[in-house]
């Protein structure tokens, strides 16, 4: 067990709806719900005190859902968490915020009590793409929450950006990529769209692009972002030099986390389990759902292989007690022909159009 942790908030609140394309579990905000949420979330923060004796909050997220719509409360939460829990003293602290939010007021609160790192949910830079995705906000709405957090005195910032959205082409999304590093963030997160079941999306039929459109965007924002100097180090993730994000990383390499809050997933002491997408339940205080252990070959092979470095057969090996001929040799072969792959320097590692088809690449080396 690594003394390393990271703990993860979700905060599953949204106003006043949600959007159509979202998977996320998130209710409808009501503030006197928000306050009892908080309550049970400190409740439920205690209980793992024991357990996080000799450990290190080497990174915190408050993810959602909208935490911003907590206001001062989010502040609260964090020094609760620093007063229970041993939350290093230089420990990422990140807050997930829409551009919309009236944030200029609560940025400077937020920095106060610790956060250091804000990820607003940009998704596009073209106001008839964000229409399109049923977001409220406008282009000019991330202008003027990047000048408040910077403002705040956040020096680490990172902007969401979707792909393959309705409407969307190679062409707007180089602008959007413009845009972000206009900005000047250190970071963007890029994803797919995928219409999931159970979402507005999916419900009125709204289909994805096909498969060449979407590698056409996802290649477009590689390229766009590797150009004005963000480095992508993870499937979707992409940052300037020392800016790559700790906690998320942490996911990737198969690290330790504390999860709490409805839909929250956890990683701790081995062992995997998340609480349900269901705020009542979480209110009635229901503790979470065990997942079994966690951690093991083909789950740390398939979470490094979404990282630029992939698996490194060292670490491998300490991790997993394994070395590369754990992989089938012909497939290997196969795939690093076929430019999915790429070996050298004691790794194996995705290459770009590995990554387009991770699902299947990485299922091909595990199952092969
Ligand atoms: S995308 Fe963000 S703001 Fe929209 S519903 Fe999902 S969590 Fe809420």
């Amino acid at each position: 067990m690594s003394a390393s942790l990271g703990l993860y908030v979700h905060v599953p609140f949204c106003a006043p709806a949600k959007c159509p394309y979202c998977d996320f579990y998130s209710v409808p905000f009501a503030p006197e719900v928000a306050t009892q949420y908080a309550d049970v979330l400190r409740a439920a923060a205690r209980t793992y005190v024991p357990r996080l004796a000799g450990r290190r909050v080497e990174s915190v997220y408050f993810g959602g859902g909208t935490p911003v719509l907590l206001g001062g409360t989010l502040a609260a939460l964090l020094t609760y968490f620093k007063q229970i829990y041993p939350v290093a003293p230089d420990a990422e602290i990140t807050v997930e915020a829409n551009p919309g939010s009236d944030l200029a007021e609560l940025l400077p609160v937020l920095r106060a009590a610790g956060f250091n790192r804000l990820s607003l949910g940009m998704q596009s830079a073209c106001d008839a793409e964000l229409a399109a995705l049923g977001r409220r906000h406008k282009t000019a709405d991330v202008a003027r929450a990047v000048e408040a957090a910077r403002k705040a005195g956040f020096a680490n910032l990172s902007l969401d950006l979707m792909l393959a959205t309705p409407g969307q082409t190679p062409e707007s999304i180089r602008r959007s990529v413009a845009f972000a590093a206009a900005q000047g963030v250190e970071h963007v997160s890029a994803y797919l769209l995928k219409v999931e079941p159970g979402t507005a999306f999916a419900m009125r039929g709204q289909q994805e692009a096909d498969t060449d459109l979407q590698a056409d965007c996802y290649l477009a924002a590689c390229d766009a972002l590797e150009a004005r100097g963000y480095a992508q180090y993870e499937i979707s993730n992409f940052a300037r030099p020392g800016f790559a994000s700790r906690h998320n990383l942490r996911y990737w390499d198969c690290g330790e986390y504390l999860g709490l809050g409805p839909g929250a997933h956890g990683f701790l002491d081995g062992r995997r389990f998340h609480y349900a997408r269901d705020l009542a339940a979480f209110l009635t205080g229901r503790p979470p759902e065990g997942d079994g252990p966690g951690g093991g070959f083909e789950e740390y092979v398939m979470l490094r292989l979404r990282l630029a470095d992939g698996v490194e057969k060292n670490a491998l090996r300490a991790r997993c007690g394994a070395n590369f001929s754990a992989f089938d040799a012909k497939t290997v072969e196969r795939l690093e022909n076929g430019g999915f792959l790429r070996r050298g320097a004691g790794r194996i590692a995705l290459t770009r159009q590995g990554f387009l088809v991770s699902n299947a690449v990485i299922g091909a080396l595990l199952f092969p």
